[in-house]
């Protein structure tokens, strides 16, 4: 079998993202293959535990992946103050021709545009991807999944931080279907009511709405805050009140411009452009511009740079859907890209991102702990991926053991394999996932 049907048999998708199907990056011919170890969102440190503990399977993971596209060149970017990752990955690199990179503590180091910049010296064409100039990039949890399907290991489970307000901050893998209150018990259970949970990062993850719901194979954890903690106060906005506020106080002083990292990397990319039409209509509907096009995303507009406290990342993506829902997506200006002079010394160092965030006293170790976790139920959602759902191919009553398939992609369609992360039982199968009874 090819690493290719190894992959997507195993269901291998993109851990750090949305959720691509690895197998379909593996198409790809480019000179490059990146392993993205620059974890950068506060508080979270699964990826540098992960490297620490599994540097073999993540280095194999892309001699292997670099090996399926022709890629001459294998790099990881891994951040300079994780010594102890650092130390493991060079051992597992010896005799190997896989580099390492190494990135300053700053947000966002792990934006894929960024990485491909520091590593390569290539800026990916607006609205482009890393394959556009020669490169394919995977996180590091990818590369250690991929290096298990080879040996034909599918996806069972997720390498997680649990931290924040939890007895004992940690990293572990937790079975995919796992119920977040469940898997906040790992780590000792919550020391503190009210609270609540980010899922994946406090600058582009999620609010936790319900904690029944389970991690999947893109989850990087939970981060467990007070209920009245800022940060919390500020996501708990509407979208109209976001651009309520927005529309009655920006003051166009522009920090937001200027200190936005695609736009020191020198994409057309300007917020504060993006809230002036707020200023004009109470949601910006029928004046939203392409300067909103080219947003990652990353939040440090909104949760860093504006003195306000204003929401100009909402405002960026309210206006990239309108747009893209009146067919007015996608770029049609300068193709051109040329980074900003003064990029490198408008960086946002982490220490001080978490200080703005109100986040530093959270700050844990959270390093590596191996649990024996034996969940009484799963409940695994068929669509933890980029594409079409999975199609169950098991019947309720039906015996199931941990690594079994038990959806699988519709023929000719993008999407990601489905396996069971426990020995049990099939009690359930909705619409969108399948309950397992150990
Ligand atoms: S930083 Fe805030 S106040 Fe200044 S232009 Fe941007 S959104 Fe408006
Ligand atoms: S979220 Fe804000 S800072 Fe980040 S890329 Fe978008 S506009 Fe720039």
């Amino acid at each position: 079998m090819s690493l290719i049907d190894k992959v997507k048999s195993a269901g291998v998708v993109g851990a750090g993202g949305a959720g691509f199907p690895t197998h379909v990056k593996l198409q790809a011919r480019v000179e490059w293959y990146l392993g993205n170890g620059a974890e950068c969102e506060p508080l979270m440190h699964k990826d540098r535990e992960l490297m620490t503990y599994f540097p073999d399977e993540v280095v194999q993971g892309l001699q292997l992946a670099a090996a399926a596209v022709g890629a001459g060149r294998a790099v990881i970017g891994i951040k300079k103050k994780n010594h102890k990752a650092i130390k493991a990955l060079q051992k597992a690199c010896s005799g190997t021709n896989v580099k390492l990179h190494f990135f300053d503590d700053y947000y966002p180091a792990g934006d894929e545009y960024e990485v491909v910049h520091t590593i390569t010296g290539r800026l990916i064409p607006p609205q482009g991807l890393p394959l556009d100039v020669g490169c394919v990039v995977n996180n590091v949890e990818t590369l250690y999944n991929l290096c298990q399907a080879d040996q034909g290991k599918p996806v069972t489970d997720t390498f997680m931080t649990i931290t924040g307000m939890v007895k004992k901050p940690l990293s572990t893998w937790a079975p995919i279907g796992m119920r977040g209150k469940d898997v906040l018990e790992l780590a000792g259970g919550v020391t503190q009511e009210p609270f609540k949970v980010m899922e994946s990062g406090l600058m582009m993850g999620k609010v936790v709405k319900d904690l029944n719901q389970p991690v999947v194979k893109t989850t990087g954890g939970l981060i467990v805050l007070p209920a009245d903690h800022n940060l919390m106060q500020r996501y708990s906005r509407t979208p109209q009140q976001m651009a309520r506020i927005g529309h009655s106080a920006c003051d166009q002083c522009s920090y937001c411009t200027e200190l936005c990292p695609r736009y020191l990397l020198g994409y057309d990319v300007q917020p504060h452009l993006v809230m002036r039409s707020l200023g004009f209509s109470a949601m910006g509907a029928e004046l939203w511009n392409k300067y909103a096009l080219l947003c990652s995303q990353c939040g440090l507009c909104t949760l860093y740079s504006c003195p306000e406290a204003l929401y100009p990342r909402e405002a960026c993506f309210d206006a990239t859907t309108d747009l893209r829902k009146a067919d007015r997506g996608k770029w049609d200006g300068p193709r051109q890209v040329k980074v900003h002079a003064t990029k490198e010394y408008r960086r946002v160092p982490v220490k001080q991102l978490m200080t703005r965030l109100g986040v530093t006293r959270y700050e844990a170790e959270a390093g590596y702990v191996k649990l024996d976790i034996q969940p009484k139920q799963v409940f695994i959602p068929v669509k933890q991926h980029v594409g079409a759902a999975a199609r169950p191919i098991v019947k309720v009553g039906e015996a199931v053991a941990r690594g079994q398939l038990i959806a699988q992609v519709p023929d000719g369609a993008l999407g990601a394999a489905v396996h069971c992360s426990i020995n049990g039982r099939v009690v359930d199968i909705m619409d969108d996932m399948i309950v397992i009874e150990a």
